[in-house]
């Protein structure tokens, strides 16, 4: 006998709910869909134990009637298109008849429904594994749909579903992405009997996205409103310093349905470029309009989202409605590395002498002191700016230039010091002795600093809290998808910007779940000093500089910030000679064409 056997009905159905239905935020989502294309101006969604116990979502729309309530719930059952010319012109979220014939096979549904043609509304009961049950009710004009005992019949899957508090948040999650999108529409989430989202209906745009996001983001918002092409683009847009360590605040909707794509996640990161400092993230809400038959609804059913046909052009042109709206110039800023241009233009390659062992970290610790000699007066220098000691010389201040660099003279040159870079090593030695003394300086808060992560987020803080606490961040459960933190590190303290912090909680999340305690707390250590230290485009003033210089000189290793990046790159001032011909191969030709000599 053969060992295929053809599956029955009941089990390819529960195959394939299974992949429709993931998680109960995938339920609510379904719900949500159903309750905006019945044109409902409200919707409550309630929630208990993150879903997984029950999920009760009401609308006011247009209600079922009790012939469709007859066949809601089998597969393939839908109102919404009937031919196949349909399908291209969709504009509804769903068309499949999936999703109420996918959840009642893993889960116990109860409808109450009412039309306004009818006189009588109706109740269908359905358990999983019977068939439904339709008896009369009542009720305003709309539908709830309850839906509870999820995966009641595949246990393997109801193991699978996170924490009732992650499950929880990722349902606020999707309540937030319609709920920002869909102002015309009011929404309001209840976890475990608590309000948590609570939006009525009309609310203009940003005092939806202020009242979702908080005021202190919606402060930095732009707006942006541009089309060309056939596509339009309409929403609100960050600007920096507001940003996100990670990609929870990139959200995108294409003909108001929420999406997630990389190509347009892309082009809106291009379009700030240099506004935003590596591994920081925008932070904006874009609708994106286009003509139905530029987007392919009917893609791969778990996906359940839209797809962009030409995907290259509308990237390119959300790009210039983020630039448009940041007012960034639209030409690409040419941009040469120091060490590329050290390379092209002064350092000789045959000669690597000190300048390019400073940047070099392989040679930190061997690393010759700078030869020096004793340093006379520097003309028209007062004497209030004394020389600093660094690497065993001495150094005249001579300041700081773009904002960024620190520049110190001696008599063979310059030094030029990255201040990001510089103050990050010194405060990461600073951070890392105070917790191997278990005396770390910590700051309190005013008063704590409440914040709202994703779900993942806040479970990897929350599940890390005793290592944070070591480091000097105190935090705890707010509830819900909220944080709150009430001390910091001393030096973290010091920049006091909640930007910062936030910003470094976010990236918590890129630290890899699997690290082991010593290199996840190495990490956190960095990424403190990291958000911690002075930014390109700070101002430094003298007495800053010289702390800094003579900070950086106790440190164990000067030249390169805790990632390893170069903090310290020499140039010799042979090397400039050299570089502007004066001395050198053409220096002598010169002198030696002057003079008439062969
Ligand atoms: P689809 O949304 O793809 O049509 P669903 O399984 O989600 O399929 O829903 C099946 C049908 O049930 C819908 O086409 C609609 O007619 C009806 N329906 C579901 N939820 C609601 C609701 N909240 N209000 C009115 N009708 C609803
Ligand atoms: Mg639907």
């Amino acid at each position: 006998m053969g060992k295929i056997k053809i599956l029955s009905e009941d089990l390819v159905s529960l195959i394939s709910a299974g992949e429709v239905i993931e998680n109960p935020s995938s339920i609510v989502k379904e719900l949500i869909e159903n309750s905006l294309d019945a044109g409902t101006d409200m919707i409550d969604i309630s929630i208990e134990e993150g879903g997984i116990d029950k999920i009760v979502v009401s609308d006011n729309g247009t209600g079922i009637s009790r012939d469709d309530c007859e066949v809601c719930l089998q597969r393939h059952s839908t109102s919404k298109i009937s031919k196949k010319e349909d399908i291209n012109a969709i504009s509804t979220y769903g068309f499949r008849g999936e999703a109420l014939a996918s959840i009642a096979t893993v889960a116990d549904v109860r409808i109450t429904t009412q039309t306004n043609e009818e006189d009588v509304g109706t109740l269908i009961i359905s358990r999983v594994g019977e068939s439904p049950k339709i008896s009369d009710s009542s009720r305003p004009i709309g539908t709830t749909i309850e839906v509870t005992e999820l995966f009641k019949k595949v246990p393997v899957r109801r193991k699978h579903l996170a924490s009732p508090k992650v499950e929880g948040q990722r349902i606020h999650e999707v309540v937030m992405k319609h709920a920002v999108i869909r102002t015309d529409v009011g929404f309001r989430l209840t976890r475990d009997e608590k309000v948590v989202i609570d939006c009525p209906p009309t609310q203009s745009a940003i005092d939806r996205i202020t009242y979702l996001w908080g005021s202190d983001v919606a402060k930095g918002l732009v707006e942006v409103y541009y089309s060309e092409a056939g596509v339009w683009i309409e929403g609100f847009t960050a600007m920096p310093p507001v940003s996100r360590g990670n990609r929870s605040r990139e959200y995108f909707a294409v003909l108001k349905r929420p999406i997630t794509d990389e190509h347009l996640s892309q082009a809106v990161e291009s379009a700030y470029s240099t506004l935003l400092m590596k591994g920081q993230y925008p932070v904006f809400a874009l609708d994106i309009a286009m003509n139905l038959t530029d987007v392919d609804v009917n893609i791969h059913p778990t996906k359940r989202e839209v797809k962009i046909i030409d995907i290259e052009k509308v990237s390119s042109i959300v790009s210039m409605a983020v630039r448009d709206a940041l007012g960034v110039e639209r030409q690409p800023i040419e941009s040469q590395s120091l060490e590329e241009f050290l390379d092209e233009n002064i350092l000789s390659r045959e000669d690597p002498g000190i300048s390019s062992r400073l940047v070099q970290t392989d040679h930190i610790g061997t690393l010759p002191a700078v030869e020096h000699t004793i340093l006379e007066p520097f003309m028209g220098i007062s004497d209030a700016v004394k020389p600093v000691n660094l690497l065993g010389g001495l150094f005249r201040i001579v300041g700081q230039i773009h904002k960024l660099y620190i520049l110190l003279e001696d008599e063979e040159g310059l030094l030029v010091i990255d201040q990001h870079a510089a103050h990050e090593r010194v405060l990461y030695d600073e951070l890392r002795k105070g917790i191997n003394e278990d005396r770390v300086a910590i700051q309190e808060m005013l008063e704590p600093f409440v914040l709202s992560l994703n779900p993942t987020e806040v479970e990897r803080i929350l599940d890390h809290s005793d290592i944070l606490n070591e480091i000097g961040f105190s935090i705890e459960s707010f509830g819900g998808n909220e944080i709150s933190i009430s001390t910091v590190p001393e030096i973290f303290g010091k920049v006091a910007s909640e930007i910062e912090l936030i910003s470094l909680l976010d990236s918590i999340g890129t630290i890899g779940i699997s690290d082991a305690r010593d290199s996840f707390m190495d990490e956190l250590v960095k990424l403190t000093a990291c958000h911690s230290a002075y930014r390109e485009g700070q101002t430094l003033n003298i007495d800053e500089i010289r702390d800094l210089i003579e900070d950086l000189s106790r440190t164990r290793i000067k030249y390169t910030c805790c990632h390893g990046r170069p903090s310290i790159v020499r140039i010799k001032k042979e090397n400039l000679d050299k570089a502007v011909g004066r001395l050198g191969h053409d220096a002598i030709q010169r002198f030696k064409k002057r003079h008439r000599l062969k």
